[in-house]
């Protein structure tokens, strides 16, 4: 069942339309001429045909964003107020294309057309709206500065400055979302950009390139190169880069590390988790049974911060695992067009393969799946929503980042023993604690290793909180006035009186 007929036209005109390279203000073929196929991960079928971004088109694109960030360039001249105006107006163009971006990434990523729009849309908007605000309040301060050996009368200041040129690469789980997260904060501080999508989910980035030239964006600002992952790497190492934002997985976010080296680029980088999701056993059932799944079943587990190892304390152990089971069971799985669906396709045949990897690896091992464990029909990516028990952390499933629909549910006895089991891993991105008692909560919060703690609830985001994570999870925070920092740098400037 179709949802309503011009969206779906809409979004087909354009998923149509010949989708190329944005340099320097320009809708450009590759150099090489050539381009990739995306595929629909609901019918296994190709969806559209993109210019393939390698080596040479990041060359172009970081030149064009070079020159737009010159002193004398219409964006290093556009006043702080103007910069925010634009920005808002980004806002409002994605809103006002809501129905269009939330049919793109239901095709190109899976995920419901609902759901995409209510979250993934609505919060890319927000974050425009939210980063527009701040061009007008990036300020320095004045320093009261005693100058010792050199005693005298000094006007000090700070100035907070644009790092300059950008290079950005996101990944396919949000692909509207993690540009907007990305391009924001950039736009706010007045840098200029190359951005890489992900090779799977190119087409919302894309169109929301023709929106910020919609907006006024003076050209070669923001920059546009889809292709694999050896156009994220020459973007990582090109000496003209100043800084890389990075979001994906850890293994690719050590190779950014190495190839920023070169030039010593600035790096920020958010990566993978394993968060663990904690139910005491005075916790409210019914709100601990929606967040657990919820949790993990979101975007079908394919969220960095998905609650992957459930941690319920014994006495509750079994009524929480029943009831998870439960809201995996009515989960409708549907292609994300389908106007029921609350869970479509995992992204690629690769993410496929690798879960069903998982689900086997855990059934070798002992795990015992409540519910699902397997594919879900047998056309288009779909896996069940599953939650195995059974577990032990030598397992791969406890271990590792699954990045799909799967749980492991883990009991524990006191809740001076869970803290430490919690923070048994390599990963600090998330971690979530349902209990009634406040004390409780907030200590257990304090001494998780995570750069988010949800109480009662989970996926809750805000433009303006800090989003990222320690140890291995990555470096930095996207979001709030933190990522600010991310693409400022600051300046002392000393004056002799
Ligand atoms: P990935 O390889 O880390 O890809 C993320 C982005 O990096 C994509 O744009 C990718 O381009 C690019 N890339 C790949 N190799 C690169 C390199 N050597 N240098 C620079 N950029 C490079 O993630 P994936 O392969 O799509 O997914 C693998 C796993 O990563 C998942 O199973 C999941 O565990 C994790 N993941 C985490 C997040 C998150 O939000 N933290 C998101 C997605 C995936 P191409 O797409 O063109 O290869
Ligand atoms: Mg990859």
């Amino acid at each position: 069942m179709a949802v309503a007929e011009s969206v779906e036209q809409r979004a087909d005109s354009f998923v149509r339309s010949p989708h190329r390279l944005l340099i320097d203000g320009e809708w450009v073929e590759a150099a090489s001429g050539q381009t990739f196929e995306t595929i629909n991960p609901a019918t296994e079928e190709v969806l559209a045909e993109v210019a393939h971004g390698q080596a040479e088109d990041i060359e172009r694109a970081v030149r064009a964003a070079r020159k737009a960030f010159a002193d004398d360039s219409p964006w290093r001249r556009m006043n702080a107020s103007d910069r925010g105006r634009l920005i808002w107006r980004v806002a409002e163009l994605i809103e006002e294309h809501a129905d269009e971006f939330a049919m793109l990434e239901s095709l190109d990523n899976g995920k419901p057309y609902h759901i995409a729009k209510a979250a993934d849309v609505a919060l890319a908007a927000d974050l425009f709206r939210y980063m527009a605000g701040w061009p007008t309040k990036i300020e320095g301060t004045t320093v009261p500065i005693s100058a010792l050996p050199a005693p005298g009368e000094y006007l000090a200041y700070t100035l907070r400055e644009p790092v300059g040129v950008v290079g950005q690469i996101i990944p396919w789980n949000f692909p509207l979302l993690m540009a907007a997260w990305k391009l924001g904060p950039v736009l706010a501080c007045g840098c200029t950009v190359v951005l890489k999508p992900a090779e799977q989910t190119p087409l919302s980035a894309l169109r929301l390139g023709e929106l910020l030239q919609e907006a006024g964006l003076p050209d070669g600002v923001v920059n546009i190169v889809t292709g694999f992952g050896d156009a994220g790497a020459a973007l990582a190492a090109h000496d003209d880069v100043d800084k890389v934002a990075f979001t994906g997985s850890t293994e690719v976010g050590k190779l950014i590390v190495q190839a920023a080296a070169g030039n010593l680029k600035k790096v920020t980088l958010e990566l993978g988790g394993k968060s663990p999701n904690v139910v005491f056993a005075d916790a409210d059932p019914e709100s601990a049974i929606i967040g657990a799944a919820n949790g993990i079943f979101f975007n079908h587990g394919q969220c960095c911060n998905a609650g992957s190892r459930l941690y319920v304390q014994k006495p509750i152990f079994d009524d929480i695992v029943a009831g998870v089971a439960d809201q995996a069971k009515q989960i409708k799985v549907a292609p994300g067009t389908d106007p029921e669906a609350q869970m479509g396709p995992l992204i690629s045949d690769e993410q496929f393969e690798k879960v069903l990897g998982y689900l086997d690896s855990g059934r070798g091992d002992g795990a015992e799946a409540v519910v699902g464990g397997s594919r879900h029909g047998d056309r288009g990516y779909f896996v069940q929503p599953t939650v195995l028990t059974h577990t032990n952390p030598s397992m791969k499933v406890e271990r590792e980042e699954i990045f799909g629909p799967v749980v492991c549910a883990i009991p524990f006895d006191s809740p001076e023993e869970i803290v430490p089991v919690a923070n048994d891993t390599n990963y600090g991105l998330a971690a979530g604690v349902f209990t009634r008692d406040i004390s409780k909560a907030h200590r257990t919060a304090k001494r998780l290793r995570a750069g988010t703690v949800w109480i009662n609830t989970y996926h809750v985001f805000d433009a303006a909180m800090p989003f990222g994570g320690y140890k291995e999870s990555g470096w930095g925070r996207e979001m709030g006035h933190q990522v600010l920092n991310n693409y400022l740098e600051t300046k002392s400037v000393v004056t002799a009186l």
